[in-house]
């Protein structure tokens, strides 16, 4: 297709302020989104499931960002002291929509939360809070600006993350007390941090499915392979080839 591909994208659900609620998204998501070639398109947390078909009928490809922590009883746990807010509408929207996609051959890019979230949509589990569940964990929560890369990553030989960031190893910011744990059926691990940490999930074959623990948007601007990463999905999104 020569024209943009359009890039769903569901918000969250904030704490509200002043007893007020809001919708929110970092503007940087829908920023990368853009400079990449497609249009990004925001999807509410209040949507009806038996909207989503249409919603996404009108799409081509997804885009799962940051927020807060996935509900553990999604994968069969108790939440542990260290498990943070949670938001159980997303949750479910998220769920029905990775899965829906994935049906239709859609591709899907999934950023920090996202990258968990497709991991437990399709059945697969998480650390709910690496400190206290991963001994020897580096920080990775990160006290520098959002654009800096604090700790490096190692990718997998011949994987998709290699090729688009065309490099076996890269620097990336972090902003998670969570991580990937058991692999999903059909999903990899292609890129890890020096402690072990999962940083990057790929599914095996169509669609095109990546999953990054790092937040991609917030170096986009200022880095090619994170850059490349949008336009690896918006590229998948309009059927072109793309690592
Ligand atoms: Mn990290």
């Amino acid at each position: 297709m020569d024209i943009k591909p359009i890039i769903g994208i569901p918000i969250g659900d904030l704490p509200p302020v002043e007893g007020k609620s809001f919708y929110g998204m970092a503007p940087a998501c829908a920023e990368a989104v853009q400079a990449a070639g497609g249009v990004p398109v925001l999807f509410p947390p209040g949507v009806e499931e038996s909207d989503l078909a249409r919603l996404l009928d009108r799409s081509d490809g997804l885009l799962l960002i940051g927020g807060p922590d996935p509900d553990p009883r999604l994968f069969g746990q108790e939440p542990i002291p260290g498990n943070g807010r949670i938001s159980p509408g997303r949750d479910r929207l998220e769920i029905a929509l990775i899965t829906a996609a994935i049906e239709r051959n859609m591709p899907i890019l999934g950023l920090c939360r996202g990258m968990q979230m497709i991991n437990v949509a399709l059945g697969g589990d998480i650390y709910q809070d690496l400190p206290s569940q991963f001994p020897g964990a580096l920080k990775h929560v990160q006290e520098a600006p959002r654009w800096y890369p604090t700790h490096g990553v190692r990718f997998a030989e011949g994987s998709r993350l290699a090729g688009i960031f065309q490099a076996r190893e890269a620097a990336v910011n972090s902003y998670h007390h969570q991580a990937v744990r058991r692999l999903a059926p059909g999903i990899k691990a292609t890129a890890h941090a020096p402690d072990g940490v999962v940083e990057g999930i790929e599914r095996d074959g169509e669609p095109w499915v990546v999953g990054v623990q790092w937040h991609a948007e917030d170096m986009a601007v200022r880095d090619a392979g994170n850059h490349a990463l949008f336009l690896a999905l918006v590229n998948a999104a309009a059927g072109r080839p793309t690592p």
